[in-house]
């Protein structure tokens, strides 16, 4: 197998069972309990706090542990609008996850008000649109995706930040993403709410956080017995949790050591070749400023389910852009928000790496797929604007 889908969840690293083990095997206390055996399982929760802290230079008690990203991006919307009561207005972008564009759709459902600002053809917001969206005292949140997961591409949060703050408006991000892969600092990007995912980053399924800036209202939206500073409630996930720390602070270490060189290393030998022996083929997103791990690419006139199946047949795991709950085969609604066709959107794949990959498997991939796409074309030679000739 070659496993190119590290966007919609990465292995889970060795290091990181090892130190989760004794939490699931003999340390099962339960952390809120005041015994030492309960003790022992709230140090490493704490302990785990400071490293997810650590890599996004945020203080420990910042973090709010969550279920994933998603739960991350929810709580980070309803809370802002539960602790606003008067706001009813939010500011997206088209390039979001769907736990971030299916909440605010089904908000709007609900009579909030939604403007999602428009992207260019690179995959980039404009910062004068996001300026002129934001109503002082009507806007509750502008939430904004660091990086996204089908482009990898990356977007001014440090700026778009500023412009949130100087309205006084709440400004979230989803760096589900970009966490692990480039360097994500709350302090520098001046961010209030920022969501994170442990299975995006080696560690287990079913954890992530929520940074909350100590400075904004919050308002909780699981309710219970107040674990994580009343934030949100529920016995904690401790073996979850002590992974996605671990997690963490790999990151930040490799991260030091040239991780985002490493990655690029990868994708664009990778991506060098495809482009150079596969005709017809172009990548979507801007090229500079995206992933280091992430290519997603048009092949003109290939079925990217067609093709996908094919990979599959190969042992080589990637997806369309983003991972579909459904099995239904979606064309993507960012590549169409970047104001390309629905057919090239539908024609597009999306290959994600992690230092987990290795060159000969890069190689082995661009080969790979080079006899998939000649094989689709061969019984399909239709080329956009041409007519289609069936086989007899
Ligand atoms: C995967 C992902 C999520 C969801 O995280 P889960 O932990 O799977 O709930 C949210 N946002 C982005 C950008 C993602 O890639």
């Amino acid at each position: 197998m070659i496993y190119l889908d590290n966007n919609a969840t990465t292995r889970v690293r060795e290091e990181v069972i090892e130190a989760m083990l004794p939490f699931l095997r003999d340390s099962y206390g339960n952390p809120s309990a005041g015994y030492n055996f309960g003790k022992r399982a709230r140090e490493a929760v704490e302990t785990a706090r400071a490293r997810v802290a650590a890599l996004i230079e945020a203080r420990p008690e910042e973090i709010v542990f969550t279920s994933g990203g998603t739960e991350a991006d929810n709580t980070a919307i309803a809370s802002c609008l539960a602790a606003q009561p008067d706001c009813n207005h939010l500011v997206t972008t088209a390039a979001e996850h769907s736990a971030v564009e299916k909440h605010c759709a089904a908000l709007e459902n609900k009579g909030i008000e939604v403007t999602r600002l428009p992207l260019d053809r690179e995959g980039f917001f404009d910062l004068e649109d996001l300026r002129k969206a934001i109503r002082p005292g009507e806007t509750a949140l502008v939430s904004i995706i660091w990086a996204n997961n089908e482009t990898g591409v990356l977007s001014p949060i440090r700026e778009a930040a500023q412009i949130a703050r100087e309205s006084g408006v709440v400004f979230h991000s989803d760096a589900v993403q970009a966490a692990g892969k480039v360097p994500v600092s709350v302090e520098e990007s001046g961010v209030h709410l920022l969501s994170l995912s442990g299975h995006k980053l080696h560690a287990p399924k079913g954890v992530g956080a929520l940074y909350v800036n100590r400075l904004i209202r919050f308002q909780p939206l699981i309710i219970g017995g107040g674990q994580e500073g009343e934030k949100r409630s529920g016995t904690e996930n401790v073996a979850g949790i002590v992974g996605f720390g671990a997690a963490a602070e790999l990151a930040r270490e490799e991260l030091g050591r040239g991780r985002e060189q490493e990655l690029r290393g990868l994708r664009d030998r990778f991506e060098h070749a495809v482009l150079k022996e596969i005709e017809g083929t172009e990548i979507n997103g801007d090229r500079e400023r995206r992933l280091p791990n992430t290519s997603n690419i048009y092949f003109e006139g290939v079925d990217a389910e067609g093709l996908l199946i094919l990979l599959d047949e190969e042992g080589v795991c990637c997806s369309p852009g983003s991972a579909c709950s459904t099995g239904v085969f979606e064309p993507s609604r960012v590549i169409m928000a970047m104001g390309f066709t629905k057919e090239r959107a539908k024609s597009s794949v999306r290959f994600s790496f992690s230092l987990e990959n290795t060159e000969d498997e890069a190689d082995r991939a661009v080969e790979i797929l080079g006899r998939a796409v000649s094989r689709i074309r061969s019984v399909r030679p239709a080329r956009k604007g041409r007519v289609i000739v069936r086989e007899s």
